[in-house]
């Protein structure tokens, strides 16, 4: 029988949020199969979840990563939208029926059958393996261009953190210049919030308990405002008067 490609990663192997080196094969590739060196992975708060089987559903041992960016090595010979050399991302889900409602409409994160990244199961049966890993296997429909133009260190969160912000920003008409956006919170989304409504434009105000963002919000990511939620005053005055 043919051998898959060969791979090692960092696993968790019980809830002691320790990782440790493993050994497993990637999927022999398939016609329209993709494979990529990791280059980086970022670490999702679901990562963390997972390893520690804080839901209960960690499937060890468990390679946690979904937020993946690296470079093509190898592609079928059904692949025709990416190349050896190419830079690619990795996000939260790697396959999904393509048949079902939600699939048809464009709305993949939704199928009921939903093949996730890490601590899934693929439709062979395997367990998926994330991008705490030096090489992939994935189909080229699930595989996205990442511009070389890009920190590649720094794009890889955008494959889930970034994308869970972006998705209701378009969906609900946010990437429109001279609109208020207010962002509650400076964590993982909402670091990204700010960046993306500067891009768009947008006049942005960061809402934080802790007057310790200041001056990230401000100054190191540009936002417009910031006010500290727990300033009963500062608050009032910008109900009334949101930049001032
Ligand atoms: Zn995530
Ligand atoms: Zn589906």
């Amino acid at each position: 029988m043919e051998k898959g490609t060969p791979a090692i990663g960092w696993a968790a192997r019980d809830d002691s949020g320790l990782l440790s080196p493993y050994s497993f094969s990637r999927r022999v590739p398939k016609d329209d199969d993709v494979t990529i060196k990791v280059l980086f992975c970022g670490i999702c708060h679901t990562d963390l979840h997972i390893a520690k089987n804080e839901w209960g559903n960690a499937l060890y041992p468990i390679v946690p990563g979904h937020e993946i960016v690296g470079i093509v090595t190898d592609v079928g010979p059904g692949v025709k939208s990416f190349k050896a050399g190419d830079t690619v991302g990795v996000g939260y889900f790697l396959d999904s029926c393509r048949s079902c409602d939600t699939c048809s409409k464009g709305y993949e994160n939704y199928c009921p059958t939903l093949v996730l990244t890490s601590n899934g199961v693929d439709y062979d049966g395997a367990t998926t393996q994330g991008g705490f890993s030096d090489v992939l296997v994935v189909n080229q429909d699930y595989v996205l261009r990442v511009p070389e133009s890009l920190s590649l260190a720094g794009a890889a969160p955008l494959l889930c953190a970034g994308v869970t912000v972006y998705s209701p920003m378009m969906q609900y008409g946010l990437n429109a210049p001279g609109k208020h956006l207010g962002v509650v919170g400076l964590g993982g989304l909402g670091h990204m919030a700010v960046k993306f409504g500067k891009a768009f434009g947008m006049t942005v105000t960061v809402i934080s308990s802790s007057p310790r963002k200041r001056e990230e919000a401000l100054e190191r990511l540009g936002a417009d405002a910031f006010l500290v939620s727990r300033d009963a005053e500062q608050m009032k005055v910008t109900f009334l008067c949101p930049l001032h």
